[in-house]
């Protein structure tokens, strides 16, 4: 099947989850993964329509970002380091797994040299697994406080990883606690938080029933990534 095939039964699968919520489909995006996946691909993922990226390598990102450009919005899905994101900055468009202040500071910094303002989401480690990156949820509402303060950062959710599981309902707690954990934030502070990207290929329809706006989706959009050392810690060993 190719992309577009894989494309239509992903749209419908999102829709029916929207709607089984009550949700509107147009308010879940689609952000396609293209991470250790060949420029053809991306060339052909352009094709059908997508137009929001999600890499996770700065290394990778670049010759990316140089032959694409603008046509794309590039999302930063993965742990960037400090000394990074100088890079960054330049290559991508909206920052969807920022793990820390530390990491918000710098890329207000660096956002600033430049005179840019980027979107940004918190992510949180809502399943607690040591693996994972992500603030606590009991500081969560602390560090988007902190980070909202940020002049060149505009703070728009929260973004969490579920454990990688073959009994996809055992993710329902992970992403309802997100939802949660964003309310609780709103409450507390007053601002808000319309966004939450969580949700992957094996467990996306449970994120959206969950109010997933985002999902990120890289196999069953492209197939299975081949094993790389450019693979973020943060994905299941599974794939
Ligand atoms: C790789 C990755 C994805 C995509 O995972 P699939 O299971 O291939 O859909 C989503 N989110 C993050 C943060 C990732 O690193």
């Amino acid at each position: 099947m190719s992309i577009t095939d894989h494309l239509a039964l992903v749209q419908e699968k999102i829709a029916t989850a929207a709607k089984k919520a009550g949700r509107a489909t147009d308010a879940i995006q689609l952000l396609a993964v293209t991470k250790t996946h060949p420029l053809e691909t991306l060339e052909e993922a352009l094709g059908c329509g997508l137009r929001e990226f999600g890499e996770s390598k700065i290394q990778e990102a670049r010759f990316k970002v140089d032959r694409f450009g603008s046509r794309v919005r590039w999302h930063l899905i993965g742990h960037l380091q400090k000394n990074k994101v100088k890079e960054a900055v330049r290559l991508f468009d909206c920052f969807d797994a920022v793990d820390s202040l530390d990491l918000a500071e710098e890329i207000n910094r660096r956002a600033d040299e430049i005179g840019k303002t980027f979107p940004l989401l918190l992510q949180v480690n809502v399943s607690g697994e040591s693996t994972k990156f992500g603030v606590s949820p009991a500081y969560a509402a602390c560090v988007a406080e902190a980070i909202n303060a940020l002049p060149r950062i505009e703070l728009r959710g929260l973004m969490t990883m579920a454990p990688y599981t073959d009994e996809v309902e055992k993710t329902r707690p992970v992403f309802a606690g997100l939802r949660e954990c964003r309310d609780q934030i709103e409450q507390s502070t007053g601002l808000k938080l319309p966004d939450l990207s969580m949700g992957m290929s094996n467990d996306f329809e449970i994120a959206i029933e969950e109010g997933s706006t985002s999902v990120r989706l890289g196999t069953i959009l492209f197939g299975v990534r081949k094993a790389s050392k450019i693979r973020p810690l943060s994905t299941p060993d599974d794939l």
